[in-house]
C-alpha cells in the first residue's frame, strides 16, 4: 500500500467516525428541539414552496428547484452560478480527495444528513393550490351585502352606529373592486376604475376601534394584521421596517400570499405618525412614516421578507401586491377635538351666528364634525389623506353603551361569567343597579371599555372562588350594595 492510499484510509475511517458520533444537531433532534413546535413529522410539505438554499428564493420566483440529498434545494441560476465559479477557476476536483465531504462514498450521502437542511415552515411559502384556482371564480353574490355586514357586526358591537354602517359599505365596495380587478384581468377591459376604499377610524381610546375591525375580519375570514404605528419608522433606522406590516399580514394568512393580498391591514395610533411640529432634525418616526406609506396605501409590489420581519441573506423573500389588501388606520387623535372646536367657535362667531359661540364646546358629537382640514392641522399630510377616502368616527361611550356592552354582545364579559357559574349549577343575576354602577366606574377611568373586565374582574374574583365551595348554592345575585361594599351578594339555596 503506498503512503497515498494510506492516507486516504486514514481519511476515510475520520469520516466513517465523524459520521457516527452524534452532532449537536442530532440531539436537539432527539429532544424534539431545533424544530420549530408547529412543526409535525407528518406535515404536508408538498403543500409549501421549495426554496434555494443559496439565494432563499422560493420556487414561485426562481422557477424549478434540483433537489439534493439531504433535501437541499438549488434554483437553476445558483446551480450554474456554481458550476460557472468552478470552471472559471480551473479546480481540479480530483485533488479534492483528502477533503472530508469529497472523499465519502457519493452513492452514500447519509453524511449530508447531518447539515441543517431544513427551513422552518414559518420561513416558508404556501403554494397557489390548482384547488384555489379553480374557486376563484366567485361571484359577487359571494360579498356579503352592507346590511348584512352591519346585521353581523351588530351582534358583537355596541352603538357606533354610524361607523358600522360606513365600514359596511366600504367593505362591500372594497371586495367588489377587488372583483373588478380579477375579471378586468381576464381580459374584459373596463374604463371605469374604481378607487381604493381604504378608511380612517378616529375615535376615544376604548371605544372599540380595533374591536370592529377584528369582528369584521372574522366575519369576512379574511387574514387580519394589526401594527402599532409607533414602532415603525423610515427604512434603515431603528424600530419596523415599513414592510413589516405585510409580514405581519402574510403571517396571518399561513403565509399564503393569495390569501394575504385580500387582508385587512389595521394601523393603530395613527395620530403618533403626525408631523412633528417645531423640529429641526429629520422625521423618521412621523411625516417619513407616512410618505412611506403612501405606496402600501395606494397599491403596489412589496417584496417582503417570509417568517420574519427582518431583511437579511438568510430569510426568504416573496412578492405581496397590496392593491387588494384593505387599510383601515385607527388612532385617538387627541386635541383634534380643539382643531375642530376652534375652527367651528371661529366660524360661527362670524355674522349672524355670532352668539352661537361657545356652543360646540360640549358637543359630544364633535369628532363628526372632523374635516381634511383639520386632520392637516393635525399634523397628517395631505397625501396620506388622499390615500384614506373614508373617515368614520367612533362616538365615546355613555354609560348607557357600558352598559348594554357588559350584556348584550354575543360574548358579552357577563355571559361568559354566567357560563362558568352554570357549569356548577349556578344562576348569576346582575341587578339593574349593580351594572349601572360598574359603568360609572368604567367611565371614571377614562379608558373606555377596556375598563369594564378589569372593574368586574375585581369583584368576581371572590365570587368564584366562594360559591363552588358550597353545592347547595342556586343563584347568586349581584346588588349595587355589594359592589359597593356595603352589604353582600344575594345568594338563594336549592330547592
Ligand atoms: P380602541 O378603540 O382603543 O381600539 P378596543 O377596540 O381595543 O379599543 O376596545 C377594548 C375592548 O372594549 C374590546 O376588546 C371590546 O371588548 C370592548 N369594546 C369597546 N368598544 C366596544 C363596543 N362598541 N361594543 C362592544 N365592545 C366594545
Amino acid at each position: 500500500m503506498d503512503d497515498r492510499e494510506k492516507d486516504r484510509n486514514e481519511e476515510k475511517d475520520r469520516v466513517n467516525e465523524t459520521a457516527e458520533e452524534p452532532t449537536v444537531l442530532d440531539v436537539e433532534k432527539e429532544n424534539g428541539e431545533g424544530q420549530p413546535s408547529d412543526e409535525k413529522p407528518d406535515s404536508k410539505d408538498d403543500e409549501y414552496e421549495k426554496i434555494c438554499y443559496v439565494c432563499r428564493r422560493p420556487e414561485s420566483k426562481a422557477g424549478p428547484m434540483i433537489t439534493m440529498p439531504g433535501g437541499m434545494n438549488f434554483c437553476h441560476n445558483c446551480m450554474q452560478k456554481a458550476f460557472d465559479t468552478v470552471t472559471q477557476s480551473g479546480l481540479d476536483l480530483s485533488q479534492l480527495q483528502n477533503m472530508p465531504y469529497m472523499n465519502m462514498n457519493l452513492s452514500d450521502f447519509s453524511n449530508l444528513q447531518n447539515l441543517n437542511t431544513e427551513i422552518p415552515k414559518k420561513n416558508k411559502v404556501k403554494k397557489k393550490s390548482q384547488e384555489k384556482e379553480a374557486k376563484k371564480e366567485f361571484s359577487i353574490k359571494d360579498i356579503p351585502a352592507p346590511h348584512i355586514i352591519k346585521s353581523k357586526l351588530d351582534q358583537y358591537v355596541i352603538g357606533q352606529e354610524q361607523a358600522k354602517k360606513v365600514i359596511a359599505v366600504a367593505v362591500y365596495n372594497h371586495y367588489k373592486r377587488a372583483f373588478c380587478q380579477a375579471s378586468s384581468q381576464e381580459g374584459t377591459e373596463d374604463e371605469v376604475q374604481i378607487e381604493k376604499s381604504n378608511i380612517l377610524m378616529i375615535g376615544p381610546t376604548g371605544s372599540g376601534k380595533t374591536y370592529l375591525v377584528k369582528t369584521l375580519a372574522k366575519l369576512l375570514d379574511v387574514p387580519l394584521a394589526i401594527a402599532d404605528a409607533t414602532t415603525l419608522t423610515e427604512a434603515g433606522y431603528i424600530g419596523d421596517d415599513i414592510e413589516s406590516v405585510i409580514s405581519k399580514l402574510l403571517a396571518a394568512a399561513d403565509n399564503d400570499v393569495e390569501r394575504a393580498e385580500k387582508g385587512i391591514i389595521f394601523i393603530d395610533e395613527i395620530d403618533k405618525i403626525a408631523k412633528k411640529k417645531n423640529t429641526t432634525s429629520r422625521d423618521v418616526s412621523g411625516e417619513s412614516v407616512q410618505q412611506e406609506l403612501l405606496k402600501l396605501l395606494e397599491g403596489s409590489q412589496v417584496e417582503v421578507p417570509v417568517g420574519s420581519n427582518q431583511k437579511n441573506a438568510l430569510t426568504p423573500m416573496t412578492t405581496v401586491d397590496t392593491n387588494n389588501i384593505l387599510f383601515i388606520c385607527g388612532g385617538a387623535f387627541p386635541d383634534l377635538e380643539n382643531i375642530i372646536k376652534e375652527r367651528l367657535n371661529q366660524s360661527s362667531s362670524m355674522g349672524f351666528a355670532s352668539e352661537l359661540k361657545g356652543k360646540y364646546d360640549e358637543d359630544p358629537k364633535l369628532l363628526s364634525y372632523t374635516t381634511t382640514e383639520d386632520l392637516r392641522k393635525f399634523g397628517m399630510i395631505p397625501e396620506f389623506l388622499g390615500r384614506l377616502p373614508i373617515m368614520v368616527t367612533l362616538q365615546a361611550l355613555t354609560k348607557e353603551l357600558m352598559v348594554r356592552i357588559l350584556t348584550e354582545p354575543k360574548n358579552a364579559i357577563l355571559r361568559q361569567y354566567e357560563k362558568l357559574l352554570a357549569m356548577d349549577e349556578v344562576k348569576l343575576v346582575f341587578e339593574d343597579d349593580a351594572l349601572e354602577w360598574i359603568a360609572e366606574e368604567a367611565l371614571k377611568k377614562e379608558t373606555g371599555a377596556r375598563a369594564l373586565r378589569a372593574i368586574i374582574e375585581n369583584f368576581m374574583q371572590d365570587i368564584m372562588y366562594e360559591i363552588p365551595k358550597d353545592p347547595n348554592i342556586g343563584s347568586v345575585v349581584i346588588t349595587r350594595a355589594y359592589l359597593e361594599k356595603s352589604g353582600g351578594p344575594m345568594i338563594e339555596m336549592r330547592g
